[in-house]
């Protein structure tokens, strides 16, 4: 199977920390997550490293109407150790000018303020996408089958007006408008946190299909989507399908959730499937609450398998940094299961 990856991300680290009684909340997001899935798939002959192409700018500004937020802000900052934190948030009913041209309008593009921008962060989160890019090439060619794509940082929760939620542009949105072209796109998304960022994209387009399974949005991030009355909207009403799970949820749960998703993607006739994949749903992730184990991580991809769609995977979270490659590993590896004989 083909990896792609673009370069050394170790410029975007975020260093967001806040104390509140006895707890500590840090930004989990660290170039670490790169190497450790690296380091487990290179051990494994089966994969095969490949670089990202560049890819022209318009494909993700034509998505993202913060793009040149972000360049500018990035290219305004001085050293490398410097980040800003968008930390004015304008309100509903403010008179709101759509600027990009200084830090100060972060609160217009973005949600919260954990997603910081640093002077590396633009290049990084282009990188990021292009490596997106480059395995939906790959998988619209007839290439590869399927193509896993290790990009950092995060997309899924950056969406058509605001990111946020460590994540800078959509990168599975960007390889499915690429895709589009040639066929109808099924999204499904399997981190811990609900894909907002990737619902709100599609919300009124039916030619895509997006589902996810996630812990409950009553309990977990990003709170005001992932409902399971979220269906899409308009002409697109249906082509949504969210499975919010409680804590603790373990793998015979989560398969059964699955297979409602992939049973809607089949009646759905996708040309290709991407999938969201985050890892912060294993047991002893430090944000996560579910209760997966490492080695269900290979029924997972198999459950994918049996879908026999041209497939392209993007990484998105995953933080402990201990197991994080093996999940992948053992992901990808039941993703392209063949029974032998
Ligand atoms: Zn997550």
């Amino acid at each position: 199977m083909k990896v792609i990856e673009k370069y050394n991300d170790s410029q975007h680290n975020p260093s967001w920390k806040y104390q509140l009684g006895p707890d500590v909340y840090e930004v989990k997001d660290t170039p670490l997550r790169v190497e450790a899935i690296k380091k487990s798939l290179q051990a494994d002959q089966q994969f095969e490293f490949l670089t990202a192409k560049p890819f022209p700018e318009r494909l993700i500004t034509r998505l993202h109407p913060y793009h040149d937020y972000i360049k500018n802000t990035a290219l305004s900052l001085q050293n490398d150790e410097q980040e800003f934190y968008p930390d004015l948030f304008p309100g509903e009913g403010a008179h709101c000018k759509k600027r990009s041209d200084s830090p100060l309008w972060g609160g217009i593009w973005c949600t919260d303020a954990v997603t910081p921008i640093k002077r590396k962060t633009y290049e990084v989160a282009r990188a990021s996408a292009e490596t997106a890019l480059t395995g939906a090439e790959l998988i619209r060619d007839g290439h590869e089958k399927t193509v896993y794509a290790l990009c950092r940082p995060s997309g899924h929760h950056a969406g058509p007006r605001v990111f946020g939620g460590y994540c800078y542009f959509n990168n599975v949105a960007v390889a499915a408008e690429y895709l589009l072209p040639e066929g109808k796109v099924a999204i499904v998304d399997i981190d811990y946190h609900h894909g907002n960022g990737t619902q709100e994209f599609f919300d009124n387009i039916k030619s895509v299909f997006t589902a996810s399974i996630h812990g409950d949005p009553d309990d977990e991030y990003p709170y005001f989507w992932g409902y399971a009355d979220e269906k899409g909207q308009g002409q697109a009403r249906g082509t949504n399908h969210n499975e919010p799970l409680p804590k603790g949820t373990q793998l015979a749960q989560y398969s059964k959730a699955l297979a409602r998703i992939l049973d809607k993607v089949r009646k759905f006739k996708p040309a290709y499937l991407i999938i969201s994949a985050g890892f912060d749903t294993h047991e002893t992730d430090p944000i996560g609450g579910f209760k997966l184990r490492t080695e269900d991580y290979f029924a997972i991809g198999k459950q994918f398998q049996s879908m026999g769609i041209p497939t392209l995977v993007c990484q998105e979270g995953g933080y402990n940094i201990d197991v994080l490659g093996e999940c992948v590993k053992n992901f990808l590896l039941g993703l392209s299961y063949h029974k032998c004989c």
